[in-house]
């Protein structure tokens, strides 16, 4: 039956009598529209108005259409005056591809759900390419030492980025910022501080994983304190990268101390390396400090507290087999 309908709609001739059903209108139905329309637009001669027989056929979930837009689906569009703008309105709805594709699977015998999901999934592919474009601009500032944003809102590097990569071609990127929902345009400061957290974490999984594939690795450990006044352990790893072939240092992140004695410090430092899983006991074999003496004092210091857990689980890890 739907396909039937959908492949034989009826179609009035081109010599059908459209002012006869208009006659209670101001304008009447003009045959060429269902050729300007085609292939959506039909019309029917016992309703008198126009419908979509898309979305007359795969309904959309009524919460999803209002008003006017309702009219090519739950009633005939009548408004003849104002066809254009309307039709135009009713192509550009997410319910009429939803319906567009429908038919097109189920006319292609592929199982709906598939081809609904052939749009769901441009929609991601393109929202996919504007998150790439955003976060390599912010990389780039990342990786640039460049304050992301400006005194206001709209001003900064970050702005000034995405205004480059519009010019240099950006199409995707310069429809999401001109005419992108409001309420998802990625480009909050809560979302910017968001992406710059996720980078972070990929970049130390990234070098977690190859402290891990090397043989042994050192701690670079030095404590500051951030703009708040708040105690921090800045903490680097030294490791042979194979890849690179080469030793390589890099800064894994900060830690927050709970006080600025050995001890603490000596905690902190552990339960780092015990948490990104990078078996100290088996392959941590040196730290690097610098003069101060809570960190390197010979007994009481923290190398002095590490070496001896490190060491105390070593001989644990040799007793138990
Ligand atoms: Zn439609």
């Amino acid at each position: 039956m739907k396909k039937e309908l959908l492949e034989n709609t009826w179609s009035p001739s081109a010599t059908y009598d459209f002012a006869e059903d208009a006659k209670h209108l101001k304008r009447k139905f003009n045959y060429s529209w269902l050729e300007t329309y085609s292939p959506w637009l039909a019309y029917s001669r016992h309703q008198k108005g126009a419908f979509c027989k898309y979305c007359t056929l795969f309904p959309p979930n009524p919460n999803s259409f209002r008003g006017v837009l309702g009219s090519f689906i739950i009633r005939p569009f009548c408004k003849f005056k104002d066809i254009h703008e309307h039709c135009k309105k009713h192509m550009e709805t997410h319910f009429h591809k939803m319906a567009l594709e429908a038919a097109k699977s189920f006319l292609g015998s592929v199982p709906v759900d598939l081809q609904l999901n052939k749009y769901s999934r441009g929609i991601i592919e393109e929202n996919r390419k504007i998150i790439t474009s955003i976060i390599s601009c912010i990389t780039f500032c990342g990786s640039h030492d460049l304050a992301l944003r400006g005194k206001h809102y709209g001003e900064g590097i970050l702005e000034d980025l995405y205004k480059l990569r519009i010019d240099a071609g950006d199409l995707v990127l310069k429809k999401h910022i001109e005419h992108g929902k409001k309420n998802a345009s990625y480009r909050s400061i809560a979302i910017q501080n968001e992406i710059i957290a996720i980078c972070g974490d990929v970049i130390k999984a990234d070098i977690v994983k190859k402290v891990k594939e090397a043989e042994a690795y050192s701690v670079l450990a030095d404590e500051t304190a951030d703009i708040s006044g708040t105690e921090q352990l800045s903490i680097g790893l030294r490791y042979f990268d194979e890849e690179a072939n080469e030793v390589q240092e890099m800064f894994v992140g900060f830690v927050e101390l709970k006080g600025l004695d050995a001890k603490s410090i000596a905690y902190c430092i552990d339960e780092f390396l015990t948490k990104e899983d990078l078996n100290p006991a088996d392959k941590c074999v040196g730290f690097g400090f610098d003069g101060c003496s809570t960190m390197s004092v010979k007994d009481g210091g923290v190398q002095a507290i590490l070496r001896k857990k490190i060491y105390q689980s070593t001989v644990l890890s040799l007793l138990v087999p």
